[in-house]
Parts: C-alpha cells; structure tokens; sequence
C-alpha cells in the first residue's frame, strides 16, 4: 500500500490508540492531537517501546482555532494529511429532561463541530492533490438513539449527515468520506458505565461480548486503499449484529 499522511484525533483513547497503530502498521506516517502533553508522550514512548512512531501535537479539537493550528503542527511534523480520522469524542450522559445546556454543547463541540474544526484545514489539500480519505468514528447510538444520550446521539447522527454531504461534494477530487458506526467496545468509554448496566448491554449483543479496539482499526482501514475507491458516503456498522439498520 502506498504511505500516506494520517491524521486520528483523540489517538491516545481506547479506539484512537488501535487505529493509529494498525495505520502505522501498515505503513502510514501517524500523528494525532493531544490535550495533555505529559500523558501524550507517556502513550507515545510506550507505542515506541513497540517499534510504532507516533507524531503528536496540541490541540483541543472542539475549538475552530485550536483544531487549525494542531493540523498545522501535523503537518510540519509528518506533511500534509491524505487520511484524517476524526475519532475523538465524549459522552456527558443524562436524561434530557435533566442535561445542562453545558452537557449538550460539550458532546456537540466535541464530537460533531470538531469534524468540522479538523476536516476544513485538510479539505483543500486533499481537493488539490486530488486524493483524500475522510472517516468519522460515529456509534451505534447515533443509529438507533439511546437512553441517556440525547446529546450524544445527536452529535453521533450528525457526524453521517456531515459524511454524505462531503462524499457528494468531494468525490470528483479522488477524496472518500465514509462513518464507521462502533457498537459497544472495551475501551475506557465503556468501562465507566456501571457493572450492572453494561452486563445488560452485553446481554443485547448477538456476539454476547464487547468489540475490541482493534475490531474499530480494521472497520476504519478497509476505506483506506486505492481499491476502497469506489466506496464513499458510507456508514460501516461494527457492533457485534446489535443493531442491523442503516
Ligand atoms: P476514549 O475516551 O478512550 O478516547 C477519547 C479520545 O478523544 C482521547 O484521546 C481524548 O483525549 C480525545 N478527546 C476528547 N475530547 C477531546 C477534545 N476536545 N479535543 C481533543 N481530543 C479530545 O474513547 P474511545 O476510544 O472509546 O472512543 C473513541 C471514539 O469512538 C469516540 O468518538 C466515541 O464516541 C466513539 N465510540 C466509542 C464506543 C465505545 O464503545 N468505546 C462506541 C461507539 C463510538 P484526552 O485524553 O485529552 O481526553
């Protein structure tokens, strides 16, 4: 495969720690952000210990400004960004009738306007240089709503619309956009949901386990390759058969 240029926001969580992994694996140059630097090059020391560089620069990917000078940064470090991850996010879970405006606008920050804050600073290389892959990590959750997460959801839908806008205006540049949608995955997200509700989560899922990290990774380099070309405006549901709609 030939070496690109990748770029995975939140890289250092559970799913962004797989993703920049295999990609590093398979050869790619991989940066991602980072809000806490000491943690950052702890986690970047520890993934060289297993012969996989890394390139790490700050930025908060919820703020316009911050997002542009991070991809910036990347961009000094490893060059222009071919395949932007936009993987970070978080969850601020309660019922609707009880969410602070501050919950909803964080999850919404974070998780929907952040593809906005890191996708336009790579968009116009990618058109010029007429190759691209965009892929926003979304949830099962943004699929088929849940219980608590009115917000999260609601960034989660959004991400797909965001998709298959982008696919349409960009794929004559050589540029594919595509969503892989997680089912539950054994990262920290997950573990802190009480014992006794994710037992019950896990009892919902035809696999009767939670997905690995790893499982997200390989969702997310399948749109990679030149022959992935075809493939844009396309929302991958990894989630064990939880959930089989769209
Ligand atoms: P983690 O909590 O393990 O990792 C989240 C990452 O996002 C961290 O690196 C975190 O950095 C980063 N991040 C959070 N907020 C910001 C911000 N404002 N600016 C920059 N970076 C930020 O989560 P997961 O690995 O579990 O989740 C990754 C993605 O997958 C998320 O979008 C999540 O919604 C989605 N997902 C996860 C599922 C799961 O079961 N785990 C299921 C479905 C979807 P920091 O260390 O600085 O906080």
């Amino acid at each position: 495969m030939t070496s690109r240029v990748a770029l995975v926001t939140g890289g250092t969580g559970g799913i962004g720690t797989a993703i920049c992994r295999r990609l590093a694996l398979s050869g790619h140059r991989v940066a991602t952000n980072y809000r806490n630097e000491e943690k950052a090059r702890a986690w970047q020391a520890q993934l060289k210990a297993e012969g996989i560089d890394v390139a790490i620069a700050p930025g908060d990917v919820s703020t316009a400004e911050d997002a542009e000078s991070m991809v910036r940064a990347v961009e000094a470090l490893v060059g222009p960004v071919d395949i932007l991850v936009n993987n970070a996010g978080i969850t601020r879970d309660t019922t609707f009738h009880k969410m602070t405006s501050q919950q909803w606008n964080e999850v919404i920050c974070t998780n929907l306007n952040s593809c906005f804050n890191v996708t336009r600073p790579v968009i116009e290389g990618m058109r010029a240089r007429k190759w691209g892959r965009i892929i926003q990590i979304s949830s099962i959750n943004g699929q088929k709503g849940q219980y608590g997460q009115a917000n999260y959801a609601a960034a989660k839908a959004g991400m797909h619309g965001f998709t298959i806008s982008l696919a349409q205006e960009n794929a004559k540049f050589g540029i594919t956009v595509n969503t892989v949608s997680p089912g539950y995955i054994g990262t920290d997200m997950v573990m802190a949901v009480p014992e006794d509700v994710r037992n019950k989560i896990v009892a919902q899922i035809p696999t009767g386990r939670l997905g690995d990290p790893d499982e997200i990774a390989y969702a997310v380099s399948f749109f990679i390759p030149d022959e992935a070309g075809w493939i844009t405006g396309a929302n991958l549901s990894a989630n064990g058969g939880q959930y089989m709609g769209w």
